[in-house]
């Protein structure tokens, strides 16, 4: 089975700087991915946020330092000692281990084995924020379990997508994730088993694949995972270990046919990014998506754009009551969607700012 490589991914290719040997290396190998990719080489979208400069040196800086706060968790993790004494610990455990994932504060838990094409086969170098310099660096396969989990985002914001809130939304879901990610490792090591976390700075592996595989949700039309109760308003995070424990199986709760049903992620989605076409990738259903196309939304957006997640009905939440029948009786998905229609139209949005900068009753001078 082909393992994933990560310099493949979009965030990796961007990064590229024009005439190294990687990058030289990098589109010989792909050539149809080099004029699209050039266009958007590293460039830093958040700056083409619509807003006047004395909202944006207000904004900026509530979310400044996340990457710093990342870096710190992920080096305290990192070097935290594994004790010698190892506390031997039952399958049954993985119950408790979702508990205390979720102690941390996650909102769904599941567990899954890692086999050696859950890897990346190369990492892509996207980790410069944590200061490791990993383009190309092969990825040996150590750990045989991951502990995935998911943050849900904040609703009210997501359905302000793509304005600034559904940024703020995003970015405090990557810290959520980095702090359970963290303090999950350094528990894992106080009992004596290895183990490092995955953030949006630093991955071994694909994380929607696992997901799946642990049972959190799906891969629907939008390519995230849609999980049950929460649709793709979520971010995901893992904690790999050496630890033992029960895993998850994967769940087949009907999405394919729904999202064939839905589509509201491609009708809505400003760039036409996301497609119906599907696409087999080690043997998994993806759908085929234009990296490049979504990209641009985002670079003319100054936001993540997020347009796909509040356009989900999972994200807005579904009857748990029909969908559990969905697959004996898929004309229900009809009536779901009928509903969604009559609650929330084709898409929702919510373009009233929220007040957390506010602009307007202030001259800008210092008290
Ligand atoms: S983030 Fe926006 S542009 Fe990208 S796929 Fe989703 S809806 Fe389309
Ligand atoms: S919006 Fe509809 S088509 Fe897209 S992922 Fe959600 S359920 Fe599937």
């Amino acid at each position: 089975m082909k393992r994933y490589d990560e310099r493949e991914t979009l965030f990796s290719r961007v990064n590229l700087k024009q005439g190294t040997k990687e990058y030289n290396e990098f589109y010989q190998k792909h050539p149809e991915l080099k004029s699209s990719d050039d266009a958007q080489r590293r460039v830093s979208f958040r700056h083409a946020l619509r807003k006047d400069d004395r909202f944006k040196e207000r904004f900026f800086p509530i979310t400044k330092h996340n990457k710093n706060y990342i870096k710190h968790v992920f080096d305290m993790a990192e070097s935290y000692p594994i004790q010698s004494k190892r506390v031997p610990l039952p399958g049954s455990f993985a119950d408790n281990i979702k508990e205390i994932t979720k102690y941390y504060g996650a909102t769904d838990v599941g567990i899954a084995a890692l086999t050696d094409a859950s890897y990346y086969s190369h990492l892509g170098g996207v980790s410069e924020h944590i200061g490791k310099d990993t383009y190309g660096e092969p990825v040996v396969p150590h750990y045989r379990t991951a502990i995935v989990y998911t943050v849900a985002m904040d609703l009210p914001m997501i359905n302000r997508a793509p304005q600034y809130e559904e940024l703020l939304a995003t970015e405090e879901a990557y810290l959520r994730v980095a702090t359970i990610g963290s303090r999950l490792t350094m528990y894992l090591k106080e009992l004596g088993y290895q183990a490092m976390f995955n953030n949006s700075e630093y991955y071994l592996a694909p994380l929607v694949p696992l997901a799946q595989d642990a049972g959190l949700g799906q891969i629907g039309m939008c390519n995230h995972i849609v999980t049950k109760t929460h649709g793709n308003n979520i971010r995901l995070g893992a904690v790999f270990t050496t630890l033992r424990v029960d895993i998850d199986q994967p769940e087949d709760f009907g999405l394919t046919e729904f999202c064939k049903r839905c589509a509201l992620c491609l009708q809505n989605c400003p760039s036409k990014a996301i497609t119906h076409k599907t696409r087999i990738v080690n043997g998994r259903q993806f759908y085929k998506f234009h990296d490049n196309r979504c990209y641009d939304i985002w670079i003319k957006s100054g936001t993540d754009c997020g347009t796909c997640i509040s356009s989900c009905p999972f994200t807005q939440g579904v009857d748990q009551d029909k969908l559990s029948r969905i697959k004996e009786a898929p004309e229900l998905i009809d009536e779901m969607m009928n509903e969604h229609y009559q609650r929330y139209g084709r898409r929702v949005f919510d373009k009233v700012e929220m007040d957390i900068i506010k602009v307007d009753d202030d001259n800008g001078q210092d008290n």
